[in-house]
């Protein structure tokens, strides 16, 4: 028998899923409230990294996310949403030095890519950064890094997931399911469409936890917001993703770039209706902070601003696989999807169909967040 999934969200995830589940041979719906690629897909620095990720098993999965980015773009032709152009990171105080010491010393020690360059190898790599913004030395740079454009690698996943018989449902939301004896038989649609189910996949980014309550199940999240500034097109040479101290950048297609820091993340405002602004002066700062790190993006003007919402499980660390107490249904849910899903999402299809990889998802079970008294217990 051909098992029938419903996949839930057509981000990163969700596609992953879905292409990974129909090249396994199972019959898949993927579902979204949306457009594909309009969650937090669309609006994400998408940078491809593991050294910002602890504990090991969170920094191997990490790894393995970008070496499943790397396999898959080797294979695809014409597969230029992955751009593996390396970055590069520095500090301008003695705390900040201390901790980037202290990162790159670590995922040393745990056998990444990471070396140390002056001001001179830097502008070899890139060389339209203001020498002057530069320290003489102490640049960290992580040659395996990179970024995608997640819009075009959805493409391409739903697109082969369609071609061997995938059904996308777009600008339906799921607002329901039907559950019996710790089964979830069937999926309801806001449509009025219900979609029966041998399987179903949670990837509804920030919207995850929403979708657990569904299944009668609690899942914590604790979402952030985070801005990102488009630029006009540029003519200047960026080739890599650069964490300066007070901006980060990296191409964002067609000369743009795209530029974001921690700080202009607080600059976001949420009015009593709930409609989302930043504000404008931290825009012209992040704005002022490129112009001052490359030059020749003096004539840059804003093309757009995007806020995304980060879906981050309670504890910050990925949620998937399989649900003990509601087997038959799943998570795909993580911030750093950029990052994991290829990867992530081929584990958690893997296991959909049966074909358990209990050592790689251990770390990330849904039940780490069942208070012991209730793990084991049946619904
Ligand atoms: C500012 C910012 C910077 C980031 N930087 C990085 C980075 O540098 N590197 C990195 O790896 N990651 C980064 N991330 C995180 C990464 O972008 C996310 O982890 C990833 O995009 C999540 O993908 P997803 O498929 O889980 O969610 P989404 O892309 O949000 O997809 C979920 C989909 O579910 C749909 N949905 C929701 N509710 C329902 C419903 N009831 N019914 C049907 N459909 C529903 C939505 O419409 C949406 O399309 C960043 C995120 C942000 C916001």
């Amino acid at each position: 028998m051909i098992p029938k999934v419903v996949v839930i969200g057509a981000g990163v995830y969700g596609a992953a899923v879905t292409a990974s589940l129909t090249r396994r041979g199972a019959s898949v719906v993927l579902v979204d409230a949306g457009a594909p690629a309009g969650g937090t897909s669309g609006s994400t620095f998408s940078w491809t990294n593991s050294s910002t990720k602890h504990p090991r098993s969170y920094h191997d999965l990490g790894v393995a996310g970008m070496e499943a980015h790397r396999r898959l773009a080797a294979r695809v032709p014409g597969s230029d949403w992955y751009h593996e152009g390396g970055n590069l990171q520095w500090a301008d105080d003695d705390d900040e030095r201390a901790r980037l010491r202290r990162k790159v010393g670590g995922v040393l020690d745990y056998g990444y890519e990471a070396r140390w360059l002056s001001r001179a190898e830097v502008l070899r790599l890139e060389p339209d950064i203001a020498p002057g913004e530069l320290p003489a030395d102490g640049i960290a740079y992580f040659p395996r890094e990179g970024w995608i454009e997640p819009a075009r690698l959805i493409g391409y996943l739903l697109s082969s997931a369609v071609s061997r018989g995938a059904e996308l449902v777009a600008g339906d939301a799921v607002i329901g399911m039907v559950t019996t004896a710790a089964t979830v038989r069937a999926v309801r649609l806001a449509s009025g469409r219900q979609l029966s189910a041998d399987a179903v996949v949670n990837c509804a980014g920030p919207r995850a936890g929403a979708i657990a309550g569904l299944a009668g199940l609690a899942l914590p999240m604790r979402n952030t917001r985070g801005v990102l500034v488009h630029t006009s097109p540029v003519a200047v040479s960026v080739s890599r993703v650069v964490h300066a101290p007070r901006v980060h950048l990296r191409p964002d297609g067609g000369g743009r770039l795209l530029l974001h820091t921690h700080e202009i993340d607080g600059a976001v405002r949420v009015s009593g209706a709930g409609e989302i602004s930043v504000d404008p002066s931290a825009v012209e700062t992040i704005l002022a902070a490129g112009r001052a790190l490359y030059p020749g993006t003096r004539a840059a003007t804003v093309e757009s601003i995007r806020v995304g919402e980060r879906p981050i499980p309670g504890d910050g660390l990925p949620v998937l696989g399989r649900v003990v107490e509601l087997p038959n249904f799943h998570f795909a849910v993580s911030h750093s999807g950029a990052t994991l899903s290829v990867h992530a999402g081929d584990l958690v299809a893997a296991e959909v169909l049966g074909e358990d990889r209990d050592d790689a998802l251990a770390a990330f079970r849904f039940e780490r967040f069942r208070p012991a008294s209730r793990q084991g217990e049946q619904r």
